[in-house]
């Protein structure tokens, strides 16, 4: 059967030169880059010039970098580590409605623990208003963190004007760029950020590795994992030497040839997103419609579960998500499509697609050529139809919350 991966934003394929380090890596390089003799040397090598490749990516310093296990590790050190630190100064953090589960839990978790939290609102795009975050600040503000690009509807959030207020006022910021990194450009000064996450398996590296910039000087302790004093005593534990080597690798792959490859993708998204708004009925995009990752094409379908819509995809060979971080495993409408204003019978019925470097305009047509017929059946067997949508609540279901509605 053809198979199709159209599901980048959750996990990529590893690079074939990124799979032929970790492979050298893992059979001659096998020792712990604490011990002092040749074996601990040459692996102690492979982690400083990992950090290195992942250091340059991003603008920063080699002792800016800290390993971890990934995105969602990275993210707790973060916020956990400043508002640990910093409760002296203040106990106020402000984050967004569509940060992924690894920030927003991570703060509310905070927020029963004695800090207070403010939690921004997004406008009907997914966007964060940089006025909004001037306005939240207050005198015992310590931490703003803003994802960079949204993994479920890839609105990018205008993270250097935020990173500039923050740093007029003398607050920290973090941000999640694990979506971002190796799509759009990734700068730590241009961005104005303290801190940074990125993740290793979605920039076609391995799972289970990321990595935690952290600006020289800000007042940040390690407070998840006692042990022992390696990553200069700001992560416990004996390297994950393969899985850095790759995550240094792809991080290096990443950047290079940036603009091109972008291009490339945003030509597969927009070509996608004509294609599918101009097939079917009762479909909106979610997002922004220019301010979007190059790789990332979102809708809601009325009247159809996300789910059913997967699950028929998936049995003509073509993988995609839908939902709450476009994951599976909740039956609650996604926390990101209600915050941009969707109905929750709405929200039920997203699809995402996300575009890698292999994937082409054909495969796009063969999407469309198989969708027509699943939406068909699925919309058939819906207790929701136009009609009842119609006469239930007096307005068009595909205009109401949308801004792009092509019926009307
Ligand atoms: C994937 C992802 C994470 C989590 O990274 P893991 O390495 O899978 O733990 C965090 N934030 C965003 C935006 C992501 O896309």
């Amino acid at each position: 059967m053809r198979r199709i991966y159209f599901d980048h934003g959750v996990t990529t394929p590893v690079h074939p030169l990124v799979a032929e380090e970790m492979y050298r890596c893992l059979k001659d390089n096998f020792g712990n880059p604490s011990s002092l003799h040749h074996f601990g040397n040459r692996a102690r090598k492979a982690v400083e010039e990992a950090r290195e490749k992942v250091a340059a990516a991003i603008g920063a310093n080699p002792p800016e970098i800290v390993f971890t296990s990934g995105g969602t590790e990275a993210n707790n050190m973060a916020i956990h580590g400043i508002a640990y630190t910093n409760q002296h100064r203040g106990n106020h953090i402000i984050t967004t409605a569509v940060e992924h589960h690894s920030v927003i839990n991570t703060v509310k978790a905070l927020g029963k623990q004695g800090f207070t939290v403010t939690i921004l609102p997004v406008d009907s795009y997914g966007m964060v208003r940089p006025e909004d975050v001037a306005r939240a600040i207050t005198d015992r503000t310590i931490l703003i963190s803003i994802i960079h690009a949204n993994n479920e509807i890839g609105t990018v959030n205008p993270v250097a004007e935020i990173g500039r207020i923050a740093r007029e006022k003398g607050v920290y910021f973090h941000t999640d760029a694990c979506q971002s990194f190796g799509r759009l450009r990734v700068n730590v000064e241009e961005l104005n950020v303290d801190l940074l996450t990125i993740s290793g398996h979605k920039i076609h590296g391995p799972k289970g590795v990321g990595a935690l910039y952290l600006r020289k000087g800000v007042r940040w302790r390690q407070t998840l994992f006692h042990g022992g004093a390696q990553e200069r005593l700001r992560r416990a534990g004996t390297e994950n030497v393969p899985g850095i080597v790759g995550l240094g690798k792809a991080a290096e792959l990443a950047v290079s040839d940036l603009e091109a490859r972008a291009a490339q993708l945003a030509r597969v998204r927009d070509y996608a997103i004509k294609r599918i708004l101009g097939s079917f009925k009762h479909v909106r995009l979610t997002g922004h419609p220019t301010a979007r990752l190059p790789n990332h094409a979102s809708f809601c379908f009325d009247f159809v579960e996300g789910e059913s819509m997967l699950l028929s995809l998936d049995l003509k060979g073509i993988a995609t998500s839908s939902g709450s971080a476009c994951t599976s495993g909740s039956l609650e409408p996604s926390h990101v499509l209600l915050a941009i204003g969707l109905p929750p019978e709405v929200a039920h019925g997203s699809l995402c697609l996300t575009f890698g470097p292999e994937n082409t305009e054909a495969d796009v047509d063969y999407f469309v050529e198989v969708m027509g017929p699943i939406l068909e059946r699925l919309r058939a067997i819906s207790p929701l139809d136009e009609e009842t949508a119609y006469a239930d609540r007096n307005e068009c279901l595909s205009c109401r919350a949308a801004d792009i509605c092509r019926h009307h």
